[in-house]
């Protein structure tokens, strides 16, 4: 019975509301959101004629637009397997709305724009990012290119959706010709990602299918880019511990500004990797021969390379060669912690395999890095040793658990799997620099010498 009341209540009241918000909205309460899952191509017009910007659209509708639609969302979905059944819904309804808002709209590419937002929601979906961030990823241009508002997009999908892409929308549209804008706009994002970090996220995911797709641009605006990019995006994903996108824009960006020395770099290190590898096959071997009588079955062995703008850094930094690199290799020894279920802190197992470690191999002195007692200050943990292979080549060792190799990778955009909301804020609390604005200074060199105190790997 009540059941039946409720089920009652809430016809009357989609009825009610349904008749006062006419066709101007869809509000949450009113659209059983539910149908787009189920009948995409029945509920697409009533999208398009609820939102008032999009009205127009409707007699555009063709049935190819329906086959690519489905098409994004099925290569989107398996990423995203994580999120409720509502909520994947309204990551569709999202991709609809996008879809339509730059329905004639292409890129330098020549592909359809649609592209552009589509991937930035892969890139926050390999980050396993919440909804309203990938929704707020597949949004974020449609503000500012777009005939979407704000209000429709907060009726739509809520306030936190509205902020996010409010963060990544350029107060003022012509900021590349402009000193003052282009810094207006800049001030603007870092105050709004104070708000809400996610805006950071959306952001490097905008930047790095960007800087995946600069060819396109005309020479002179692909050197800005890169240079804004090194400037600004890639201190700021350093920042935020995501190492993975922090490595991929410089690369990116140095190949694009120093081609002859990006190809030099690349050259030398593949030439070093190949020397070690014979050495890196049989390490391997005899480490798992150590593992899995410690851990059996319990680790994962990961090979990594320093990346190529991070090892020409260092070297220059060290007036030293590629070749004279002692972290350029490193292998990564990944606990899965979930099975340590006799030991009260997972990561004494590390210290365990570091001892088991140096006891087989030759060690470099004072080469050994507890960041697990003492984890750097935006959150990375791991024990660092550098060992001595057969040839008396150094290679690095990383030991850690899943979970700290998760906030390695991924940083903010991993903690919130573990911790509170505020442990998020924390980890963005150097961005109140901007509150100690000072008229003398510019703005612009207020957020680069934020980006740069010291955290570095
Ligand atoms: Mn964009």
């Amino acid at each position: 019975m009540k059941m039946f009341m409720f089920i009652f209540l809430n016809i009357l009241n989609i009825k009610v509301f349904g008749f006062f918000l006419k066709n101007n909205i869809i509000s949450r309460q009113s659209v059983n959101f539910l149908f787009l899952q189920s009948f995409p191509e029945k509920c697409i017009p009533t999208v398009l004629n609820n939102v008032h910007s999009l009205n127009n659209l409707v007699k555009n509708i063709k049935e190819n637009d329906i086959i690519e639609l489905n098409n994004y969302y099925d290569k989107l979905k398996p990423n995203i397997e994580y999120l409720s059944y509502s909520e994947l819904d309204k990551v569709r309804l999202s991709l609809v709305i996008a879809y339509y808002a730059h329905y004639n709209q292409k890129r330098l590419s020549s592909e359809k724009f649609i592209i552009h937002p589509y991937n930035v929601a892969i890139i926050l979906s390999e980050l396993k990012c919440d909804s309203d961030t990938i929704i707020g990823g597949i949004l974020h241009d449609t503000v500012e290119d777009t005939c979407v508002t704000l209000n429709e997009i907060e009726r739509l999908f809520g306030e936190n959706v509205r902020n996010i892409v409010y963060g990544v929308t350029k107060v003022t549209k012509c900021g590349n010709e402009n000193e003052n804008a282009y810094e207006t706009n800049l001030v603007s994002m870092f105050l709004s990602m104070r708000n809400d970090w996610r805006i950071i996220l959306v952001k490097l995911a905008d930047r790095l299918h960007n800087m995946r797709t600069l060819e396109f641009m005309e020479e002179k605006k692909q050197k800005k880019i890169s240079e804004e990019t090194l400037e600004i995006y890639s201190p700021l994903a350093h920042r935020v511990g995501m190492w993975n996108i922090r490595n991929e824009l410089e690369d990116l960006s140095f190949k694009n500004l120093n081609p002859m020395k990006y190809k030099e770099v690349v050259d030398n290190r593949t030439k070093i990797i190949k020397n070690y590898s014979q050495n890196i096959d049989i390490l391997k071997e005899k480490l798992k021969n150590t593992l899995s009588k410690i851990v059996p079955g319990k680790y994962d062995l990961e090979y990594r390379t320093k990346s190529i703008y991070s090892a020409w850094k260092k070297a220059e930094r060290n007036n030293c060669e590629i070749s004279d690199l002692k972290d350029l290799i490193a292998i990564r020894v990944i606990i899965n912690e979930d099975w340590v279920f006799n030991l009260a802190e997972p990561s004494s197992i590390c210290f365990i395999i570091l001892s088991k470690i140096h006891k087989e191999w030759k060690y470099v002195p004072g080469t050994v890095k507890d960041y697990i007692n003492f984890p750097k200050q935006n959150g990375y943990q791991s024990l660092h040793t550098t060992i001595l292979t057969e040839n008396n080549l150094p290679l690095e060792i990383q030991i850690r658990t899943k979970k700290m190799h998760n906030i390695a990778e991924n940083g903010t955009a991993a903690h919130w799997k573990y911790k509170s909301e505020k442990l998020n804020k924390k980890s963005v609390s150097w961005l109140n620099i901007l509150d100690e604005r000072d008229k003398f200074v510019s703005k612009k060199s207020l957020i680069t010498s934020a980006l740069k105190l010291p955290t570095i790997k």
